[in-house]
């Protein structure tokens, strides 16, 4: 840490990353890291592989994240020009597509601050927790091992705030511990309003959004109730139809589990070149490995994504005949 201490203050360039479609967490502690190594280096910068959903757009210095697929050349630059990077919310460089081949053929110090599963070999300092509820609450516990918890402010709270919120779901997920708790209160001791965070990611839809969430639920979700399951699957037509926006269908796989006896939740999502796909479960019931196995994916044991290239029709037809191994 004291190594890290003094390349984050003498460092030429330093840029932080996270993964794909980034979510709350992905932003959350990307922007909290931002709004604190600011204070000891003028030269940070946070590029991220794609555009992220409208509602974390309240978060401070949301305005100032590079785009890798819409920037390039300044993307590329800003990682060429560095001499350290952060790895967050991910541990694997295909989780950032292009941008991690471009990643891996610099030099620069590579630190990972990160809760998943089976890092990979890329980084030279793994800041890793895989019981840790989010990678917010990691940029906490790394602010305090740096011993720098007195440049804590309201809007590095704010950020971090937003990433345990939305990897815990709102604080209820197992995960959630005392720890967390107390880590939470701190935030509202400087001055973070959890409940205005609530409202600006959760009481922000748009009409055709909701309608969407009831379409989903109404026409597309299969219940298979003797083995504990159930899925969604929409079509490009279908998202079309509802006017689809980025992170319009966010939270839509949690539905099914709240079903009561239902363990294992799947939303299939037809994107314009692939297949996209979120597991979520409880108890007993992990998908990991099944989202590895199956879908090219990963994750955590209660919330994992993959994709594939086979049409919707093909993956639904190879989930259903999979639904057989959940038990
Ligand atoms: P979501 O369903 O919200 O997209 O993803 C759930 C969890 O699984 C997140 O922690 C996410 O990082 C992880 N995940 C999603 N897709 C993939 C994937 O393709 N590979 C791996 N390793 N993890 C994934
Ligand atoms: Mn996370």
């Amino acid at each position: 840490m004291q190594h890290l201490k003094q390349l984050i203050s003498t460092s030429k360039g330093i840029v932080i990353t996270t993964h794909k479609s980034p979510d709350g967490d992905a932003i959350g502690s990307s922007l909290g890291l931002y709004n604190f190594l600011k204070q000891f280096n003028a030269n940070v910068s946070v590029v991220v592989p794609d555009a992220f959903p409208d509602f974390l757009n309240w978060m401070p210095l949301s305005n100032e994240i590079i785009y890798y697929d819409t920037a390039t050349e300044k993307a590329k630059e800003l990682i060429s020009k560095s001499d350290l990077i952060f790895s967050l919310d991910y541990n694997a460089l295909n989780r950032i597509g292009e941008m991690g081949e471009f990643i891996s053929t610099t030099n620069s110090f590579k630190v990972v601050i990160d809760h998943h599963q089976n890092p990979q070999p890329f980084a030279d300092h793994y800041f890793v927790d895989t019981n840790c509820c989010s990678t917010a609450q990691l940029i906490y516990e790394f602010i305090e091992e740096l011993g720098e918890l007195d440049k804590m402010n309201k809007a590095i709270a704010e950020c971090l705030y937003c990433g345990i919120m939305t990897d815990t779901g709102s604080f209820r997920y197992p995960s959630t511990t005392a720890r967390t708790h107390e880590i939470i209160a701190a935030f509202l001791k400087l001055g973070a309003d959890g409940s205005k965070i609530h409202q600006e990611v959760y009481d922000t839809y748009s009409e055709q959004r909701l309608r969407l969430l009831g379409f989903a639920l109404t026409n597309k979700m299969k219940v298979f109730k003797e083995i504990g399951a159930a899925y969604i699957s929409l079509s490009q037509e279908e998202l079309k139809h509802f006017n689809f926006k980025k992170g319009d269908t966010e939270g839509l796989v949690n539905f099914p589990l709240s079903i009561n006896g239902i363990k294992f939740s799947a939303l299939i999502t037809e994107k314009e070149n692939e297949i996209s796909l979120s597991f979520r479960s409880k108890d007993d019931v992990y998908v990991n490995e099944f989202a590895n196995k199956h879908f090219n994916g990963g994750g955590h044991i209660y919330a994992a994504g993959g994709r594939t290239t086979i049409s919707l029709s093909e993956t639904i037809e190879k989930l259903e005949s999979l639904l057989k191994e959940i038990h």
